[in-house]
C-alpha cells in the first residue's frame, strides 16, 4: 500500500503497488523455490504428506511473523502443493458476516481460504467464522425480529490459512480453533543472498556476488526488502552506469536512498532520534512516539520496532520501549547519562 501523503518508504514490509505486480513473478510458487525457513518448510512438508496419505485437507494453519516474511507465498505454495484452489482475503475486507457467506459456500472439498492479517477480523464476523473452522458449518439468519430464522448450511471440508504480524492479539477462541502453527522468522543474509540471486536471474539482471551480499546484509532480514533494495539499485545502475550491479554502485545507490550498512533508513532513524531527544533515550510508549512523530503506531510496531529489537537497538521494559547502547554507537550520539549511571553501581 502507499503511503497516504504519497511518500515512498523504501525499506517499508508493506506492499507498494510495485511489489504486488512485480512480486506476482517473483514470489516462489512450489515449496522447493522457498528459500530459507528451514523447520517451517520441513515440518510443514510433514502436515501436506500426512493430509495427503488419509486423502483429507490440510489441518487450519496460522501463519504468524512480521510482514513481507513469506506468509502469503507460502498460502499459495500449501494450495499449489495440495493441488486445490486458494481464495486470498483479508480481515479488514470482511467487513459484514454475509460478505463470508459466498465465498465460504463456493469453496470446493480440499480448497483454501486464505486471510491475511487475521487479528483484525470484526467480533460478530470471528464468532461466524467459529462453527465454519469446526464442524464445517455456518448459521444463518434470514428476515428480522420474530419473522427470524436461521438456516444452516453444510460446508465443503477446507482449509483456512490465516497470517499475522501480531498472533498475541488473536482471540483465544479463534486461536484453539487452528491445529497447526508456524511462525516465520527474519531471513540470515546467506539466504537473502540465495532469494536476490533467483531475483536477479528472474528480472534477467546481472548482480556481483559482494554486491548480492551487500544488498542482503542491508535487506532487515526481509525478502520482501531484499526484491525492492534491488529493483532500486538496478534502476540506479541503468540510468547511472553500464547496469551492472557492482559493490561500489550499491553501496552508492543505497546511500542515496538513505539506507545505512545495517539497513535502517530514514522513519528508523527518525523513531531512534524522538526517542533519544524527547524522551530522554526512553522507557517510552509506542503511542507517544508515534504520536510525536505523527506516523500510525501500528507501522511503528509492525516495521520498524520488529526489527530494531532483533538487532537489540531497542529493548521493551515494563515501562516502554528503551534504546540500547549499540543504537546509541550507531548513531553517533554521546553515551545514555542514565545507562552510565547504571554502570558506575
Ligand atoms: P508476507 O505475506 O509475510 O507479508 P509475502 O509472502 O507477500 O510476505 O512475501 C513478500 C515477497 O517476498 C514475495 O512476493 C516474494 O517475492 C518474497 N519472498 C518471501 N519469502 C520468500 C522465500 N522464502 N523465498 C523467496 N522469496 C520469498
Amino acid at each position: 500500500m502507499a503511503k497516504p501523503d504519497g511518500r515512498e518508504k523504501l525499506v517499508t514490509n508493506q506492499e507498494t503497488e510495485e511489489d504486488l505486480i512485480l512480486n506476482i513473478s517473483l514470489r516462489p510458487s512450489k515449496l522447493e523455490d522457498f528459500i530459507g525457513q528451514k523447520d517451517v518448510v520441513e515440518n510443514l512438508k510433514v502436515s501436506l504428506q500426512a493430509a495427503g496419505k488419509r486423502n483429507e485437507p490440510m489441518e487450519h494453519t496460522l501463519l504468524s511473523g512480521p510482514p513481507g516474511l513469506g506468509k502469503t507465498s507460502l498460502a499459495h505454495i500449501i494450495a499449489h502443493e495440495m493441488g486445490t484452489k486458494i481464495t486470498a482475503t483479508s480481515g479488514p475486507a470482511i467487513e459484514r458476516a454475509g460478505d463470508l457467506i459466498g465465498i465460504l459456500t463456493n469453496l470446493a472439498e480440499g480448497d483454501i481460504l486464505f486471510i491475511d492479517e487475521i487479528h483484525r477480523l470484526s467480533k460478530t464476523v470471528e464468532e461466524f467464522i467459529y462453527p465454519a473452522m469446526e464442524s464445517f458449518e455456518i448459521d444463518f439468519v434470514i428476515d428480522k425480529g420474530p419473522y427470524a430464522k436461521t438456516i444452516k448450511f453444510n460446508l465443503k471440508r477446507f482449509t483456512l490459512i490465516g497470517a499475522t504480524t501480531r498472533a498475541g492479539l488473536l482471540t483465544a477462541p479463534l486461536r484453539s480453533r487452528f491445529g497447526i502453527f508456524y511462525y516465520l522468522d527474519f531471513y540470515e543474509a546467506e539466504d537473502l543472498v540465495k532469494i536476490i540471486t533467483r531475483s536477479a536471474k528472474i528480472l534477467n539482471i546481472h548482480v556481483d556476488k559482494d554486491a548480492a551480499s551487500e544488498i542482503a546484509r542491508r535487506s532487515r532480514g526481509s525478502p520482501r526488502v531484499a526484491n525492492r533494495l534491488l529493483r532500486r539499485v538496478r534502476d540506479w545502475v541503468q540510468v547511472k552506469r553500464d547496469g551492472r550491479i557492482t559493490l561500489d554502485a550499491t553501496e552508492e545507490a543505497l546511500k542515496s536512498h538513505g539506507i545505512d550498512k545495517m539497513g535502517l533508513d530514514n522513519v528508523d532513524r527518525k523513531v531512534i532520534n524522538v526517542i533519544h531527544e524527547s524522551f530522554g533515550g526512553g522507557p517510552v510508549g509506542i503511542e507517544s512516539i508515534a504520536a510525536t512523530l505523527n506516523e500510525e503506531p501500528d507501522t511503528i510496531v509492525d516495521i520498524v520496532e520488529p526489527f530494531l529489537l532483533k538487532i537489540g537497538f531497542l529493548k521493551r521494559t515494563p515501562r516502554g520501549r528503551e534504546l540500547t547502547r549499540q543504537a546509541y554507537e550507531h548513531m553517533g550520539f554521546s553515551r545514555n547519562p542514565k545507562e552510565m549511571q547504571g554502570e558506575m553501581f
